[in-house]
């Protein structure tokens, strides 16, 4: 069978070598079984993105001799298809809105926080109806969460959130193997529960370590020097920058 993988990076800097090897690895794995590497702009966060850095991203992954299948999926120019899961989900009765803020979350947590910030305490979820009602007819600001399990699947700025997006993603693009770094497997469990909510099919998950500096630092937007495009301007080859990441731990 032919792999389908893809590589969803998000246009709020340059692609740093981190990047590169999550990019090398995805298009590795569908190369092994002759199969299709996709690539999807993640852009629904309006206010971080630029389309500068979009066009950054095409332009490093060429400069890596990657290639993709056109047309190029972006994610903010698919909002319908989110309106619609949710709509789904919330037809069903399966959502609650909340009105919290990040600072009364916080201080209502009650367990440490984990790779998405502080737990969920469910004050809202335990909102009467009438309590519920009154807000929004106030006009309150509410984000959607999972009546289940509490995960966002609306921001309130944004009406979707990063796991709806994946997994709806994930389905209509046909992928068939997500591979991401390490610090994205909690992650998992999260969508393959929108995914059975939704009845999306489940692809595969294949997780590869996150790629650190010389100092065991994993690499981060700030670290410039560190860009492809700072590598290439300094006269480093793509073969240069795929031996590196090969030989920091890149599996592929
Ligand atoms: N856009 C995410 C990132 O930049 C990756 C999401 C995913 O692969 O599911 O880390």
């Amino acid at each position: 069978m032919q792999t389908v993988t893809r590589f969803a990076p998000s246009p709020t800097g340059r692609l740093h070598l981190g990047h590169a090897y999550a990019a090398l690895f995805a298009a590795d794995r569908a190369a092994r079984t002759g199969g299709r590497f996709l690539l999807r702009i993640e852009d629904i966060d309006r206010s971080r993105c630029r389309t500068e850095f979009e066009a950054g991203i095409l332009e490093d992954l060429a400069w890596l001799g990657l290639e993709w299948e056109e047309p190029v999926r972006r994610q903010s120019d698919h909002m319908a298809d989110y309106a619609a899961a949710l709509a789904s989900l919330d037809e069903r009765g399966l959502l609650y809105p909340c009105f919290c803020t990040r600072r009364e979350i916080e201080a209502a947590a009650t367990a440490p926080h984990g790779p998405e910030g502080a737990p969920y305490s469910g004050i809202c979820r335990a909102l009467t109806g009438a309590e519920r009602a009154m807000r929004l007819a106030r006009g309150d600001a509410y984000a959607l969460r999972l009546t289940e399990d509490d995960t966002v699947v609306a921001r309130k700025d944004i009406r979707t959130s990063y796991h709806l997006a994946v997994v709806v993603d994930d389905a209509l693009q046909g992928v068939t193997l997500v591979t991401r770094g390490a610090d994205l497997a909690f992650a998992v469990p999260i969508q393959n529960r929108l995914q059975r909510l939704l009845g999306l099919p489940v692809p595969a998950y294949e997780h590869h370590p996150v790629l650190t500096d010389a100092d065991g630092r994993r690499f981060a937007k700030r670290d410039r020097a560190l860009t492809l495009v700072s590598l290439r301007e300094s006269g480093v080859s793509p073969d240069a920058v795929q031996a590196r990441i090969r030989c920091s731990g890149g599996v592929f």
